[in-house]
């Protein structure tokens, strides 16, 4: 494809001075620029081409390479011009910073540029706190804030109604004011109009001219099944109003989970400790565990179970955020050593002690077998 003359794409002649390409930049940036026209590829190629030819074209140097070798300077790498392709994302806000950055915020996005930034709305934060059950299951929660909305009696300008904004008598409309300080010349937000280049005469009784109202907002948030402790969820819009044009700023929540008085949870999966008696450890037996999905499992407890001893139920621990699969259940045996023995208890106890023996209780054996050789030495 046979690439365009750049000054033939600005519309401008070969003896155009800066200004001038600037201007026609300015004026065929805001026609195609994207946000302008969604969707449209053709815009969105001229504004490209556009942007591309004033990058060129405003660079002294690189002006130069181009009349003396047209596109040939910047084909290939480390040509004439030290740079091979025109990287249209890391440059045209640079681009824009330079050819509106002394205009005002013109409605849409510059990339990087601070002066948008600068006019959304604050992002709120909302601390939620839901139980265990809640995040395995995913819950839905109705959250109230206080926020700042739009003024509906002025939309926002801050004007009243049927009057309009004046441009600022201090900045002249710009914004901006300069000071000498020395040799530098300093540029700083106008202190009277913040910036804004106008102010409001005659401001809007609803907000005092502040374009946005104090407002009570309750919005239903849905929680997903999985989110843990310090799990943020962005509810996009859902902050404060913007000015000027800015859009809202989000809202922020920040999830803790509670503790559970049964699970205890590390990441996706879920343990604690199941106490069983001396008799069942040495005897086996089968138990109904709880399991967090409120259900029962039944787990057999092999006779010579030993305290410590860690049983692992798959697929029984906690849903992992936005994946289907899920952790395990991790279970704990302590055997508990009765205590308040009855009568009876301590009879047949015991008696049982009459009959133990060395091979019942083989790490009884091995240990004292290694601690009578300990001190013979
Ligand atoms: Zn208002
Ligand atoms: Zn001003």
């Amino acid at each position: 494809m046979s690439k365009r003359d750049y000054y033939e794409v600005l519309g401008v002649n070969k003896s155009a001075n800066k200004e001038e390409i600037k201007k026609a930049y300015r004026k065929l940036a805001l026609k195609y620029h994207p946000d302008k026209n969604k969707g449209d590829k053709s815009s969105e190629e001229k504004f490209k081409e556009a942007s591309e030819a004033y990058h060129v074209l405003s660079d002294d140097k690189r002006k130069a390479n181009y009349d003396q070798f047209g596109h040939a300077a910047f084909q290939g790498s480390g040509g004439q011009g030290g740079f091979s392709n025109f990287d249209f994302s890391s440059s045209f806000s640079d681009i824009f910073e330079d050819v509106f950055g002394d205009f005002g915020d013109f409605g849409f996005s510059t990339g990087r540029s601070r002066r948008r930034t600068n006019n959304r709305g604050n992002d709120l934060r909302y601390d939620i706190s839901i139980d265990l059950n809640d995040a395995f299951k995913g819950t839905e929660k109705k959250i109230s804030y206080t926020t700042y909305k739009k003024c509906k009696t002025c939309s926002g300008g801050g004007a009243k109604p049927g009057s309009k904004p004046s441009v600022c008598n201090y900045c002249g409309g710009q914004g901006k004011v300069r000071s000498s300080q020395g040799f530098f010349t300093i540029q700083q937000t106008c202190p009277q109009c913040s910036g804004e280049g106008e102010t409001i005469k005659d401001p809007c009784n609803n907000c005092s001219g502040i374009g946005k109202t104090q407002s009570n907002e309750s919005v239903s948030v849905k929680i997903p099944k999985g989110v843990d402790d310090g799990t943020r969820i962005r509810l996009s819009g859902k902050g404060e109003a913007g000015s000027k044009g800015g859009g809202s700023g989000d809202l922020y929540l920040f999830v803790s989970v509670e503790g559970h008085n049964i699970f205890k949870r590390a990441e996706e999966n879920l343990y604690y400790e199941l106490p069983i008696s001396i008799a069942d450890a040495a005897l086996g037996t089968t138990v109904e565990v709880p399991s967090i999905d409120g259900g029962k499992t039944k787990i057999k407890i092999p006779a010579g179970t030993q305290s410590g001893k860690q049983l692992r139920l798959r697929g029984k621990g906690m849903p992992i955020l936005r994946r289907s699969s899920t952790g395990d259940l991790y279970i704990r045996i302590i055997t508990e050593v009765p205590t308040s023995l009855t009568k009876k208890q301590k009879e047949l106890l015991e008696e049982f002690k009459t009959l133990e023996d060395t091979k019942s209780n083989p790490l009884i054996k091995t240990f004292f077998d290694k601690a009578k050789k300990f001190w013979k030495n």
